[in-house]
């Protein structure tokens, strides 16, 4: 029968399980394990719903059998098993991300660094560090047909008809000879067995089960001289259960440590990285829930793929009724995992149902409060983790607030932050609390990055009256601000756009004498432009800058930039309607006015498109003709 290759990548990473030299190879039981109680899990699930399953609850189990004779383990379960199909795709090739980031990591650079390998969910290929093959024999729930998955590592693997009587899997793994380095055969003993279920997999839910021999005295029904019974002793072996089964979530907050929660969630999540915060919760009253949540540390690899979509678990007192449940909490708090556990969730129910559950929107909105409030405390008590969780999620709190017209605005704009000078970032609510009383407004500056937008020329008026300016790197953030509407009564400015409101009703008077005292270069410099504008004016916004570029009616530059990469023709050609703004107190507009009123016409074309490219530039726009530029400021000298 013809062996089959493992995928490139799965090959990679098949090698470094069987080279291995990492001391903790024992978390290879915990994979197999886990594995093995994802797959009761499944069937357990299917059998609320259809009869034909034939187990109850109570019937589910795992078994490890020891056969110290022929030197292997076999972790048996009846849960959904695999078809031969299901074999190849998910022993062939790395499953998930917790492989496939751990084979990431192995290659960037940190190869002979194995000792990350603990943090990693590795799975299934973790057998191949202490044994030389492994045998799956499995029958999938439903099909009347066994196969068998073969492989001793990585000159790849067979698959053959099987047989076995249920649906469930077995794992067998013939375990390695023993070395100098390592005694493989400890994984034989009974005890090492024992201590390992104790201590990576204790909180399994479905019971593991193992012969464990022990003495047992019985009477010989003979009697002693002093007329007491006469015992023998023989070794009789019982069927034991070597796991507590009460999930961590389950335990008592005291009970638990954090460091185990962790633990937990590592392994559970394929995620190397601690979480920034664990939540728990023990909730009694008009609905009884327990939830165990992470915020994770990193955003997963998968963050944009459908996988992200909501990591929470639903338990109904310790079965898993829905692995991914979309309509706990909302969106913009899906970046949170992990499990809730309630006795008043039905069990028999269907996603359909579920979605209009009381039960569970109460529980939702609990659990949100409960994130939030974890969030608000992190931001008090520590600024840089909770900056640090803001890159990797602000942008769902950001969205939170414009999904529904607005509808979550209240509740999550408090968990903003904002950056502004000194590589600060700032909530509105400490915005405006810092702000000196002549301050009317928030202002803000929008660019594609931080440092460009606190280069805009438009800065230096604000900042000149000792006023703090928001800067923002995002369509989105607009967006959000245009949702916030106000903070505290305080409207948001943008420093380009808006008016500013520092003019006096003089000052307002004297730029409109201005205005018509330089009418004649502004209509030049508007026909020479030819269409690049849509106004030319003059500005009292700029210090030291000659010109600026701003935009009206609503569409800005930043959102045109935006759109340029949009899906559709009509959003690609989204255009803001630009406005050259000229300071007539600089010297360059200054000599503009003087080539136009005294007939250098050239001289003032030069000039005007010289003044609105740099416009341009400075705004972060593309320049259509640089050669052009270049040789009008060529012209200068
Ligand atoms: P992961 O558990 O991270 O998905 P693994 O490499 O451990 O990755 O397992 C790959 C896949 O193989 C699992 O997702 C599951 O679909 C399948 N599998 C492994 N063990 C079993 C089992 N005992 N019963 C049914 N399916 C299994």
């Amino acid at each position: 029968m013809a062996k089959k290759q493992f995928k490139a990548e799965s090959k990679r990473l098949l090698d470094l399980m069987i080279n291995s030299i990492y001391t903790n190879k024992e978390i290879f039981l915990r994979e197999i394990l886990s594995n093995a109680s994802d797959a009761i899990d499944k069937l357990c699930y299917q059998s609320l719903t259809d009869d034909q399953v034939g187990l109850n609850r109570e019937d589910f189990r795992i078994d490890i059998i020891l056969d110290k004779d022929v030197r292997t383990i076999t972790v048996r379960d009846n849960g959904i098993g695999m078809s031969a199909e299901e074999a190849e795709n998910n022993l062939g090739v790395i499953a998930k991300s917790g492989s496939y980031k751990f084979k990431n990591e192995m290659e960037e650079e940190k190869a002979e660094d194995i000792s990350i390998i603990g943090q990693f969910g590795v799975g299934f290929y973790s057998a191949f560090m202490v044994a030389d093959e492994v045998t799956v024999i499995t029958r999938r729930y439903g099909s009347d047909e066994a196969v068998q998955w073969q492989s001793k590592g990585a000159d790849g693997y067979t698959i053959t008809p099987a047989q076995r009587d249920t649906a469930g899997t077995d794992v067998i793994m013939h375990i390695k000879p023993d070395s100098e380095e390592e005694l493989y055969g400890t994984y034989l003993e009974i005890w090492k067995i024992k201590a390992l279920v104790k201590k990576y997999s204790d909180y399994v839910r479905w019971p593991i089960k193992m012969d464990i021999p022990h003495q047992e005295r019985v009477e010989t029904g003979e009697k002693n001289d002093d007329g007491s019974p006469k015992y023998d002793y023989t070794m009789v072996t019982e069927n034991e259960t070597i796991n507590s089964m009460v999930p961590i979530w389950q335990r008592s907050k005291k009970d638990v440590t954090d460091e185990e929660c962790i633990a937990f969630y590592k392994e559970k999540h394929h995620d190397s990285k601690d979480p920034c915060a664990v939540i728990r919760v023990n909730a009694e009253g008009t609905v009884s829930y327990k939830a165990l949540l992470f915020i994770p540390g990193e955003q997963s690899d998968n963050a944009f793929s459908a996988e992200r979509k909501s990591g929470i678990t639903l338990y109904s007192n310790g079965v898993m009724i829905m692995e991914k449940c979309e309509d706990l909490i909302h969106d913009y708090f899906e970046f949170a995992k992990g499990i809730v556990d309630s006795p008043d969730l039905s069990l028999n129910i269907s996603r359909e149902i579920l979605q209009h559950n009381r039960q569970l929107r109460v529980i939702g909105q609990n659990l949100e409060k409960k994130i939030k409030g974890e969030l608000e405390k992190m931001m008090k008590d520590d600024r840089t983790k909770y900056e640090e969780f803001f890159k990797n999620f602000g942008v769902d709190l950001k969205c939170g607030v414009c999904d529904e017209y607005g509808r979550y605005k209240d509740f999550l704009k408090d968990l903003l932050i904002f950056h502004t000078s000194d590589d600060k970032q700032v909530t509105l609510k400490e915005y405006v609390e810092a702000m000196p009383e002549s301050q009317q407004a928030i202002y803000y500056a929008s660019s594609d990055t931080l440092k460009h937008a606190m280069s805009l020329p438009q800065c230096a008026q604000v900042k000149d009256r000792g006023f703090e300016i928001i800067y923002l790197t995002s369509p989105l953030d607009e967006m959000v601000l245009e949702n916030l509407q106000d903070q505290d009564g305080k409207r948001f400015c943008n420093i380009v756009t808006d008016d500013l409101g520092f003019e006096t009703e003089e000052e307002k008077k004297a730029a409109e004498e201005r205005d018509i005292e330089c009418r004649e270069m502004l209509d030049y410099v508007k026909e020479v432009l030819d269409g690049a504008v849509t106004k030319v004016k003059l500005t009292s916004k700029l210090v030291d800058m000659p010109c600026a570029l701003s935009t009206e009616d609503g569409i800005t530059l930043e959102m045109e930039k935006y759109f340029r990469h949009g899906p559709s023709e009509e959003m690609r050609s989204v255009r803001a309607n630009r406005v050259l703004e000229l300071n007539p107190e600089h010297k360059a507009v200054q000599t503009l006015k003087e080539c136009v009123e005294s007939g250098d016409k050239e001289r003032a074309a030069n000039l005007a498109k010289m003044l609105n490219t740099m416009a341009e530039l400075m705004a972060g726009c593309d320049i259509e003709d640089p050669a052009a530029f270049v040789k009008q400021v060529g012209t200068l000298f």
